[in-house]
Order: structure tokens, then C-alpha cells, then sequence
């Protein structure tokens, strides 16, 4: 069975793409490859990032590879925090940390609006092809929910009335940007094999 690195830790991210690609691939981990270098994530864009993550494995252990980044894009913060999500409030601040720095930030604005967005990086030998995931929302007045991580508890998805915080994993995960994104990915990987 053909083998494909995805350039994660993060065992949720793992299962979901496994269980999609299972017949197909065979799907391993940072862990798999006893991998416990600190990957950069220097670049300014989401998909620097990823390809930086993804060319990072490639070129050290040969194999095809994905990566991923995400970020929470708010308009009326010019796109902030985006690229800068994990460590938007400090590098040792905590995801409250962050929500409370976003909504500091934002005040009393009316204008509220938000995006999720996922990028993968492929590498697959010569070729690189990139595969993208987003999920408009808002920004609430309060964190609510106690579900998922991150920013769960402060975004709204657009056409919901409870925050990603409050809807199940299954729920979040049927329509969330890193869903869209894999989704996008696993098409791709289908066809072409
Ligand atoms: P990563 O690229 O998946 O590690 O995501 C970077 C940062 O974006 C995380 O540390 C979180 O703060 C935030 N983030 C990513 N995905 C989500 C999500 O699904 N919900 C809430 N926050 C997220």
C-alpha cells in the first residue's frame, strides 16, 4: 500500500484523515517516523507554513507528505490573528489568552464578521498542489461552549446560533474548514491513484 506522511501529532487530525483514506494509503504519523525535530513555522502565510512543514519531511525522509495550518481571519482586525492564531497573545499564553486579546480588540464593533481557513501543502515527488477549507462566521460578545479548543468557544458559524464550542465534534466536523480542506484533499488523492 502506498504510504503518505501527514506532517501532525494531533491524533483527532490523524483519525479522521485515516479513516477516510484507509483503503487506499497507508497514513503515518510524525510519531510513526520517530520524528520529534521542532518543524519550522516561520512563513507569514498559511500556506508558507504548511509547505514549509510538508518540504521539511519530504527532504528529510523522502516520503510524500501533507501538512496543514489554520488560522481565524477577523475583518475588522485586518485579517488578524490568521497566520499568528497559536500564539496570537504570547508565545506561553493559552487559547483564553487569545479569545480574550480578540475580543479586547473588538470591542463594542458591530462588524464582527470571521473566517476559519485550513491550508494543506501536498508534496507528491516533484509536484506540490495546495488545498484550502474555510467556514465564515462571527465573532460572539462572550466565549460560550465547552466543546473542541482554540477559538471554538467565541466563533459562530454563519447560519448557527451556538458557538463551534457548543456543537458536537461529529456536528463541528461535518462542516468545519479543516473538514472542507481534507475533503478537497482526499478527492484529489482518489483520483489521481
Ligand atoms: P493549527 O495550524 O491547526 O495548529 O492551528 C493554529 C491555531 O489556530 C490553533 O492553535 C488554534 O488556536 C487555532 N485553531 C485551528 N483550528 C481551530 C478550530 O477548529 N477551532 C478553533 N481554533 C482553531
Amino acid at each position: 500500500m502506498k504510504k503518505l506522511v501527514f506532517a501532525t501529532n494531533n491524533e483527532h487530525k490523524l483519525d479522521e484523515v485515516r479513516s477516510i483514506l484507509q483503503s487506499e494509503f497507508q497514513i503515518l504519523s510524525l510519531s510513526d517516523l520517530s520524528c520529534t525535530d521542532e518543524i519550522p513555522e516561520t512563513a507569514d502565510t498559511l500556506n508558507g507554513n504548511a509547505l514549509l512543514k510538508a518540504t521539511y519531511i519530504h527532504q528529510k525522509y523522502g516520503f510524500d507528505c501533507f501538512a496543514d495550518d489554520t488560522g481565524l481571519e477577523i475583518d475588522a482586525l485586518n485579517g488578524e490573528p490568521g497566520v499568528y492564531s497559536a500564539r496570537y497573545a504570547g508565545a506561553n499564553q493559552n487559547s483564553a489568552d487569545n479569545m480574550c486579546k480578540v475580543l479586547e480588540k473588538l470591542g463594542d464593533n458591530i462588524h464582527r464578521t470571521a473566517q476559519f481557513r485550513t491550508v494543506i501543502a501536498l508534496i507528491e515527488g516533484e509536484k506540490t498542489s495546495f488545498f484550502e477549507g474555510n467556514i465564515k462566521g462571527n465573532i460572539a460578545r462572550f466565549p460560550r461552549g465547552n466543546n473542541g479548543f482554540g477559538y471554538d468557544p467565541i466563533f459562530v458559524p454563519e447560519n448557527y446560533l451556538v458557538s463551534f464550542a457548543q456543537l458536537s465534534s461529529d456536528e463541528k466536523n461535518k462542516i468545519s474548514h479543516r473538514a472542507i480542506a481534507v475533503q478537497k484533499l482526499v478527492q484529489h488523492l482518489k483520483h489521481i491513484h
